[in-house]
């Protein structure tokens, strides 16, 4: 059986005193979800705050994305040796926000995936097809494009240790999820699509969905049997409705 996880992405969002009461509003709610992995990813700024307000509360965080340099003369990059002296569990890497607005190539993100698992960061891979793609009938073959550049360069055991999160870039905050039937079809491909490479690490890896999720449609996607949590970006910036989401993992 694999343990949900439900991971907040709170993007370019937050004030210290928001990020004060948002974690606080979250203790309880991840106290009370036994059997649940909580986990937050703040803009790195607030890692330190987070770390402190955190304590000993069974919520894990991580970065929204981290360089593939451990130093060096990269101005404006966060080293994953950096991220994980902040008490970091997990980067996200190849969120489609990254690869659009920062031309990351799957490359890239491979790259970046490997620099995250070698500094003993649990790297959350983002993948999912475009509304274009969609419509093609080409999400299948993206999500395969997307995994094969980590496996190429990580090998398929890289997943024995990382998180992917299909998120179909129609749905990040759009208010359109996918249906649950919609989602479970792509989980159970990608499964199924690791599983013809290694099939003990396609039955343990993590499979989260992300695209809108709120507290109304968590339980309906959690109860599909390749869908393993959640990456949630606006609905985690409210402690009520990221908490009711944990809930319902
Ligand atoms: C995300 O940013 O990863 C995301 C899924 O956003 P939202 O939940 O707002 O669609």
């Amino acid at each position: 059986m694999r343990t949900p996880l439900v991971m907040g992405n709170w993007k370019l969002n937050g004030t210290k005193d928001s990020v004060t009461a948002l974690v606080n509003g979250l203790i309880e709610p991840a106290k009370a979800a036994t059997g649940v992995q909580t986990a937050i990813c703040p803009p790195v700024v607030f890692l330190g705050q987070v770390e402190a307000l955190v304590g000993d509360a069974p919520i894990a965080y991580g970065a929204q994305d981290a360089s593939v340099n451990t130093s060096g003369a990269f101005t404006g990059e966060n080293s994953p040796v950096m991220l994980k002296e902040f008490g970091c569990t997990y980067s996200l890497v190849g969120h489609s926000e990254r690869r659009q607005y920062h031309n990351e190539t799957d490359e890239v993100v491979a790259a970046k995936f490997k620099a995250i698992q070698e500094n003993g960061l649990v790297p959350v891979l983002c993948i999912g097809e475009t509304l274009e793609e969609n419509e093609a009938g080409k999400t299948e073959a993206v999500v395969e494009t997307q995994l094969k550049a980590v496996i190429d360069l990580c090998g398929v055991e890289a997943f024995e240790n990382a998180v992917i999160a299909y998120e179909p870039v129609w749905a990040i905050g759009t208010g359109k999820s996918a249906t649950s039937e919609q989602a479970q079809a792509v989980h159970a491909h990608i499964r199924g699509w690791l599983a013809s490479q290694n099939a003990s690490v396609a039955e343990k890896v993590q499979i989260l969905y992300g695209g809108s999720v709120k507290a109304a449609t968590a339980k309906e996607l959690f109860s599909q049997a390749d869908i393993d949590g959640a990456l949630v970006g606006g609905a985690s910036l409210l402690a009520d409705e990221f908490g009711a989401i944990i809930a319902a993992a």
